[in-house]
């Protein structure tokens, strides 16, 4: 069997890859073990450097490897160069960060001296989707190979390009050799890598399906996870918000990544009042984002990543419609090979509704209308994810307020849409996953919280 990369543009297969046997991936994970038992033993001060020997390779190949996501998943090409911009400074962050973050802690007790040190696990298996090849992967990259843990990267089935180039950047890098290293396999064959007992802990980026059953797997044989799954990040418009910058806002969060982001926002509360000229703008602003060859920087979106994704999604928009939702932009599906999905608004959507209760991955916007501001909340949490949130006010206490108590997210912004920083912890509640990744929670999550104490 083989993983084919194929152009979602194009249509034409880019290559295949064979897949690795499981007497190859044990040996990737038995040579991976080796360098770890080095890689352990050296000092931030190496690893830093190495690390920003990354962060270098990366700025100069941007281009090339910002290609790679171009053709391999549709990606509009100035965001696939930005996004391995982003690499390279979580690259740096940690490369700084990291020796200050893992410091022993020391704390009073009886002892003559007592402390918590934070030591390397061993090898963590990094399973990552596709929609920021490169982004979701260094962010576990950095924080771990600083913190002296190896990585097994699988990466997606349609992203093998990015994988092996990834695995190529680190390898380049200074870290021993294998340090990091890319298995090429499909999800279905992966149980046998999460069982082998010198990977100490699993990390996965994707669906709340896929996390279930990496976690139920790997919680059965006592393994950590990190989950950072999907959401359906709520957006709530008060009627007291600045209309033009929230529409805005929420236009170029709803499309980041032609909508197939985590925490894009996805559901759209706006209060009653203020409704028919948030959808006025909010349309106009949607309707003048086009889609076209992701090389091509005069467009604004690529294509998805994947034609299965796209008719999905195209069946979860008229099943909304079925069930009442009222299609004002977009909804159909565009003629030709590739696999675009025009910009697309749904109002009208109900609880019950397909786009109120699951994940819509693609750029489409469900506008739902809240009575007042309790009634926006309460919709708001309304969901079974947790990942993001944002909230449009004037009123900036009141928007702290809400965001700091009553919406349940892992993030929530006021006047701002949510995005990853290096410096702000990352991750979900509920089915959005749990754990953390990025800034000082990230690197703590794979370490061995080791008391040492001194009679
Ligand atoms: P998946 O969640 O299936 O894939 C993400 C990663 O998990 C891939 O590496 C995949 O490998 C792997 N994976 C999937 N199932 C398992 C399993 N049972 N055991 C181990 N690894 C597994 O995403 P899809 O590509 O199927 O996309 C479907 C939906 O997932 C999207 O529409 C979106 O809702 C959500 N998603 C969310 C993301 C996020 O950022 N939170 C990212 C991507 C998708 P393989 O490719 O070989 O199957």
């Amino acid at each position: 069997m083989s993983l084919k990369s194929i152009n979602p543009y194009t249509g034409k297969l880019i290559r295949s890859y064979p897949e690795y046997t499981q007497k190859k991936i044990d040996a990737i994970i038995n040579a991976t073990h080796q360098d770890w038992q080095k890689l352990k033993l050296t000092s931030f001060k190496e690893r830093s450097v190495w690390m920003n020997n990354i962060a270098k390779a990366l700025i100069t190949e941007k281009e090339a490897l910002g290609k790679l996501m171009v053709d391999e998943i549709g990606k509009p090409v100035k965001d696939a160069i930005a996004e391995i911009e982003k690499c390279a400074s979580v690259c740096e962050y940690y490369a700084t960060h990291a020796e200050g973050f893992l410091e022993d802690e020391l704390i009073e007790t009886e002892a003559q001296k007592s402390y918590v040190s934070f030591q390397p696990i061993g090898i963590v298996l990094a399973i990552m989707p596709w929609n920021f090849p490169f982004w979701q992967v260094f962010r576990f990259v950095a924080p771990a190979l600083m913190a002296g843990n190896a990585g097994i990267l699988k990466h997606a089935s349609n992203t093998s390009a990015c994988a092996l180039a990834i695995e190529r950047i680190v390898k380049q890098s200074g870290f021993p050799e294998n340090s990091f290293n890319a298995i090429i396999i499909s999800s279905s064959k992966l149980e046998e890598t999460i069982k082998n007992p010198l990977i100490k802990a699993v990390t996965l980026t994707g669906s709340t399906g896929a996390g279930k059953k990496v976690a139920a797997l790997a919680g059965g044989l006592i393994k950590k996870t990190v989950l950072e799954l999907g959401g359906s990040d709520p957006y709530i418009v008060l009627k007291d918000a600045d209309l033009q910058m929230a529409a805005e806002t929420c236009v170029n969060s709803r499309l980041i990544n032609n909508g197939q982001s985590c925490i894009a926002a996805k559901r759209f509360i706006v209060e009653q009042s203020v409704a028919k000229e948030f959808i006025k703008l909010f349309k106009a602003k949607m309707e003048a984002k086009k889609f076209g060859d992701p090389a091509d920087t005069n467009f604004h979106l690529g294509t998805m990543a994947r034609t299965d994704l796209r008719d999905d999604l195209h069946k979860q928009v008229l099943s909304a419609i079925n069930q009442g939702a009222k299609c004002i932009l977009g909804g159909y599906l565009p003629e030709g090979k590739a696999a675009f999905y025009p910009p697309t608004i749904l109002t009208n959507v109900k609880k019950g509704n397909i786009a109120y209760n699951e994940e819509i991955f693609g750029p489409v916007a469900a506008i739902i209308i809240a009575k007042n501001e309790d009634d926006a909340i309460a919709i708001a949490n309304d969901t079974s994810f947790g990942l993001g949130g944002a909230i449009f006010t004037k009123n900036i206490k009141k928007g702290e307020t809400i965001a700091r108590e009553r919406l349940q997210a892992g993030s929530c912004f006021v006047n701002s849409f949510v995005k990853s920083d290096p410096r702000l912890p990352f991750g979900g509640i509920n089915e959005s996953g749990y754990g953390r990744e990025l800034s000082l929670y990230g690197i703590k999550e794979f370490v061995n919280i080791k008391t040492v104490y001194i009679k």
